[in-house]
């Protein structure tokens, strides 16, 4: 067995990791990083940057957000069935990170919303390939040089299996390396940061019922299969609930033209399988109200649907809602991603010359979509008197071919399973801090309630950054403690 000694052992290197790592090396303290992956990063490699409220940016772009209106927004939102110390901690220091992560390397594009309803929290780090997935592992890149200038030891490949507790305190970690051999690291505080349980299958079912490939649509990130909630479980931390940030999935998508996605996640009409309209369509730019729509549904399934002349109105004027995830507003090449999914044999994407005929593709009932179609071409010459759909997005089901896509619940990965306080002291059943264990990031994000909040976009990268550097300040105040 091989070992070493540090201070503080972070297991895992995504961004709560990573800024654990900055901020306690920079506090003063000896650490080590222990990641599965060959690289660091983590989930953040695919996204595109982290919450910010009250930022420069805000203020130079006029966006008039402030912690007060964002705290009130997301405490009504979950019902206060959170930590509301949590929050508020998380929210204040939030402009602060932005300003931090600057002086440590990363840079920011500015604040945006990532739909229209949004508030403009989202901040997209500057990357060699514009405002675009994966920006985010520019955030990455830059926290791992600024860490290693502050001889943050790394162990990549290196998976931590184990906190070792002794008289109810932190003393170790035991870890497995890329050549199989354990590695024991002494230390006076451990930091779990291991991103939750996104690939963990059995996991997710037992926790939400959920089952991946069935009825949930998710990211399922290699190697968040959930070892720090074990760990930290099995070292005496409270569990919470499992959930899944939910965001909704449309089927067979990956293989055709941007194009495709972003007409068919237009406001368009919106069924179920009883061909019944289920929302106000204006609303499915909020992609987890999408997936919370499809999952009540039977089979968890809906269908966005539209005509001819609805794609010609958008490839001549633009598409209604563009998205800097699907960030190419060009869609002239819609009629291309037919072809191929028809040569491809697609089975998400469904083509027909009358609305029967695509009712009886895609599965729906047929006479009750034909009456929907009606009922909701009769809405457009007056009003949405199903779902108030504002009149602009309001365009008529008239001309063949007809398109349609199943969209079902998705999401990015797993949040929350461990009890932490605003301090990210990982507590016991008692409510107790577990001497020298902290815990940050998606494992310890325990406060969505039961809908991902995507009003205040950033929000889990956000949570991350902020929890990782508040564990950070933690951790090391308590091992400075230790040598007074
Ligand atoms: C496609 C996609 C896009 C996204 N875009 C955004 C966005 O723009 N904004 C936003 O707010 N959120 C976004 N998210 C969510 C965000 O990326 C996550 O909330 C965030 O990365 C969580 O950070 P984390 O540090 O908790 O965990 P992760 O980023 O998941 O990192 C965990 C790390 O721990 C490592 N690890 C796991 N187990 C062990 C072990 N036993 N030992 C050692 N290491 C281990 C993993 O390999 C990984 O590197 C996105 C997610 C996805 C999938």
């Amino acid at each position: 067995m091989k070992k070493a000694e540090t201070d503080i052992v972070i297991c895992g290197s995504g961004p709560s990791g990573l800024t654990a790592a900055v901020q306690a090396a920079e506090n003063g303290a000896k650490v080590v990083v222990l990641e599965k992956a060959q690289a660091v990063g983590g989930a953040s490699n695919m996204g595109m940057g982290p919450l910010g409220i009250g930022t420069r940016f805000q203020k130079q772009q006029m966006i008039d957000i402030t912690v007060e209106k964002a705290f009130n927004m997301f405490m009504e939102y979950t019902h206060y069935n959170v930590d509301a110390r949590l929050v508020k901690r998380y929210f204040e220091q939030s402009a602060e990170t932005i300003e931090w992560l600057e002086s440590n390397g990363v840079e920011f594009e500015g604040a945006f919303r990532y739909f229209p309803r949004s508030e403009a929290t989202w901040h997209i780090v500057k990357s060699d390939q514009g405002i675009g997935p994966r920006a985010a592992s520019f955030m990455a890149k830059a926290l791992y040089e600024k860490a290693q200038e502050q001889s943050v030891q790394f162990m990549l490949q290196t998976t931590a299996k184990k906190i070792i507790m002794e008289t109810g305190r932190v003393t170790g970690v035991i870890a497995v390396d890329a050549s199989g051999d354990e590695v024991q690291i002494a230390c006076k505080a451990a930091i779990i940061c291991n991103g939750g349980a996104g690939s963990n299958k059995e996991l997710i079912k037992a926790e939400t019922g959920l089952e991946h490939g069935e009825n949930l649509f998710s990211f399922a990130v290699p190697g968040l299969v959930g070892d720090g909630l074990r760990m930290a479980w099995e070292a005496g931390a409270d569990k919470l609930p499992v959930r899944i940030e939910m965001a909704a999935a449309m089927e067979g998508m990956d293989d055709l033209p941007q194009s495709v996605s972003v007409i068919m996640h237009q406001p368009n009409l919106l069924v179920n399988k009883q061909g019944k309209r289920v929302m106000n369509e204006d609303h499915m730019q909020n992609s987890t109200f999408l997936s919370n729509v499809a999952a009540h549904q039977q089979d968890k399934i809906v269908f966005s649907i539209l005509d001819t002349s609805i794609v010609k109105y958008y490839i001549r004027r633009g598409v209604d809602h563009v998205s800097l995830v699907r960030n190419n507003p060009d869609v002239s090449d819609f009629n291309d991603g037919v072809r191929i999914a028809v040569e491809n044999g697609n089975k998400g994407l469904f083509i027909a010359d009358s609305i029967e005929d695509l009712a009886e593709k895609a599965g729906i009932n047929k006479e009750r979509l034909v009456k929907t179609v009606e009922d909701y071409n009769d809405f457009c010459d007056s009003t949405d008197e199903e779902f108030f759909k504002d009149k602009r997005y309001m365009r008529p089901l008239i001309k063949a071919p007809y398109y349609c896509v199943k969209i079902r619940p998705g999401g990015y990965g797993t949040v929350g399973g461990i009890r932490i306080n605003e301090n990210c002291e990982a507590l016991n059943k008692d409510f107790e801090p577990i001497t020298g264990l902290y815990a940050a990031g998606a494992d310890a994000c325990n406060i969505y309630d039961d809908s991902y909040m995507f009003l205040l976009p950033g929000n889990s990268m956000g949570f991350a950054v902020n929890t990782g550097r508040i564990a950070a300040i933690s951790a090391s105040n308590f091992v400075e403690s230790l040598s007074e």
